[in-house]
């Protein structure tokens, strides 16, 4: 490996801080790192993709799309992993998501690692459904004496939810509910007359159940802020995974990296792969980072008083157990849980059903959102097999069109061809996955990727409390559909794997102790205070709430931690 690394040079590669990965918190580290007047390097493995210019398929009506926009042989091919969703390889956004090949990895169970490569990482891709994580779930661990406890609570992030969901824009209604606290909202996405007599069904029916609006990262009222990004509101196109010309959903590019850039205090460098953290053992420090260009694949340092790392969960522990000194020969970390405790929402458990009530009404375009229901299991109702913690259940209600199983000839058929169908009503779980300490990736100690950086390997699997729990989702779906009167109720409980929720979370974890975590109640890495880990790795457990929301409110939290400590000189 080449190094191009001379004194003479160094100045032009020192900046006041480096943030490494764009995507949710690398863009949130950048933003509120340049708003606090912070000459910025924003480190990115792959290539620019440009806010709007850069979205080739946005406007593409379907007949423009390539093999009816269905996956051709070749991307089959290469994205094997990236396909296991069943969804996200297409000739519409496929080209957001990892060529496998060229990024290999080694299961030695079953771990379906979804990837963007690109400015924005998946903040281009992501549902957008935002939750907070409650009281409970910070107070979990230490109440079952499960792993570690959370080295914060509640009200520690509590403001900095306010302060993302306000700049992010989120859209949601108040409710009241102690499992999932409310936030600063936009105005909720209705709901359909399905969704409404579903609601009505299971509220009465279960009084500790609640079916409310899908709580989303779209703008339906955008504030003056957002608006001066150039941001509008959502209009309800659905075709968000090819990356969104009105700005209307939640992105590093329309949001975070734009509102950096206007600081004029930000750098981004593409197609820099970031390989370790530079520790100086002489000064006991860390002070930049090192990087293979992937294109020339010549390696560079940078330097900076403040590191955020910010490259994903399995990525930044990659980032970590590379970064090898006197002081930490196995990598960053003193406590043995770097790659331990991977975990993941488990999904791909529910029911799905038709209703045929309202048949004289449709819906008004395609939202990007459908229901949720808060947890209430091992809170306001006691579970019906044994296990800890809960889930939450994501779904809707739509009128089914032509793609329904309709059957005849002839004039009929044709009428039934064009018009639309009963209610389709489907709800699918999301579980929360205890952190297991053998639930691990590590390096491997020989094989390589083409820029020479050492293969992940992962070894990580479901346990007896979540296949427990899923009997619970199942059953409760299908119970909950016949309330409201939903005919032909089909079940499915696939099997699980981790990864597929794409909410890999832990392996450097948030702790109270450098002897049984990596990272502090700052997410400062224990040992080597200016390094910062804010993204999925520093989760202690996982609720069952989508995690992004949590992800930004703790990377500002950060931030704003790392500059004031900079200002009083401790780090
Ligand atoms: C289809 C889909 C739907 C989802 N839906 C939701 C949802 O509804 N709600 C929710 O909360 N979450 C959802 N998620 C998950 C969400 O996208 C992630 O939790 C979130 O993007 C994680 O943020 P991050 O900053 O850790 O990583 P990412 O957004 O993945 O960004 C990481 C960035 O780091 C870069 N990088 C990686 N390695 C390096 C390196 N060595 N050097 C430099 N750069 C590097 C990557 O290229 C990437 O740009 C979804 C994800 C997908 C794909
Ligand atoms: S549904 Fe809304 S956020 Fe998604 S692409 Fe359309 S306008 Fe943008």
């Amino acid at each position: 490996m080449a190094t191009n690394l001379n004194l003479k040079g160094k100045a032009e590669h020192t900046y006041d801080a480096i943030v490494v990965g764009s995507g949710i918190s690398g863009g949130w580290a950048a933003k509120e790192l340049c708003e606090k007047g912070l000459k910025t390097l924003v480190l990115e493995r792959g290539r620019d993709v440009k806010h709007i210019e850069g979205y080739d398929t946005t406007m593409s009506a379907p007949w423009q799309l390539s093999h009816l926009n269905r996956p051709t042989r070749q991307m089959l091919e290469d994205q094997k992993v990236q396909n296991r969703t069943g969804y996200t390889v297409t000739p519409a956004h496929g080209q957001y998501f990892v060529n496998d090949k060229e990024n290999p990895y080694i299961e030695e169970k079953r771990f379906d690692w979804m990837r963007g490569y690109h400015k924005g990482g998946r903040s281009l891709l992501w549902g957008k459904q935002s939750y907070r994580l409650s009281p409970m779930d910070f107070e979990a661990n230490a109440k079952d004496g499960i792993a570690i406890p959370w080295p914060i609570n509640y009200a520690d992030l509590a403001p900095w939810y306010d302060h993302a969901e306000k700049f992010a824009g989120i859209s949601g209604s108040l409710e009241g509910l102690d499992q999932l606290p409310d936030g600063i909202f936009q105005p909720p996405m209705a709901l359909t007359p399905a969704e409404l007599d579903f609601k009505k069904a299971v509220e009465a029916k279960w009084p500790g159940r609640k079916v409310i609006p899908g709580r989303v990262a779209h703008l339906t009222a955008p504030t003056p802020e957002q608006l001066a990004l150039g941001r509008s509101s959502c209009m309800y196109r659905n075709l968000c995974m090819r990356g969104c010309p009105y700005g209307a959903y939640f992105s590093s590019q329309a949001a975070t990296l734009k509102a950096a850039e206007n600081t004029g205090n930000m750098t981004l460098r593409p197609h820099s792969i970031v390989h370790s953290v530079i520790f100086d053992d002489e000064t006991d420090k860390a002070i930049g980072v090192r990087l293979i260009d992937e294109l020339t694949k010549e390696t560079t340092e940078f330097f900076a008083k403040i590191i955020f790392l910010n490259a994903s969960t399995v990525a930044s522990t990659a980032i970590l157990m590379h970064s090898k000194s006197k002081r930490f020969p196995e990598g960053m970390d003193e406590s043995g849980s770097l790659g331990r405790n991977l975990m993941d929402h488990h999904l791909g458990v529910g029911a799905t059903g038709v209703f045929e009530e309202h048949l004289d009404k449709i819906t008004y375009g395609r939202r990007p959102n459908g229901i949720y229901i808060p947890r209430y299991r091992n809170h306001t109702e006691k579970p019906t097999r044994s296990y800890l913690r809960g889930y939450g259940y994501q779904g809707g209600g739509l009128r089914q069109g032509w793609t329904r199983q309709i059957d005849g000839f002839g004039e009929e058929f044709k009428k039934q061809l064009t018009s639309f169908g009963p209610w389709g009503v489907g709800i699918g779980g999301f579980g929360e996955c205890l952190p297991y300490a053998d639930n691990r990736i590590w390096l491997h100690p020989d094989k390589t990727d083409q820029w020479g950086l050492p293969l992940v390997v992962a070894n990580a699997a479901f346990r007896e409390n979540e296949i427990n729990m899923r009997l619970d989702m199942r059953d409760d779906a299908v119970a909950m559909l016949e309330a409201m009167g939903a005919k032909d109720i089909q079940s499915y409980n696939n099997e699980p794997a981790i990864g597929l929720g794409i909410h890999e979370m832990g392996t450097a974890r948030m702790g109270d102790s450098p002897k049984n975590s990596v990272l502090n109640k700052w997410n400062q890495v224990w040992g080597a205070p200016n390094v910062f880990c804010t993204d999925g790795s520093a989760m202690t457990s996982a609720g069952c709430q989508n995690p992004s929301l949590t992800y930004m409110a703790l990377t500002a939290r950060a931030v704003d931690h790392a500059v004031s400590e900079a200002k009083k000189g401790n780090i």
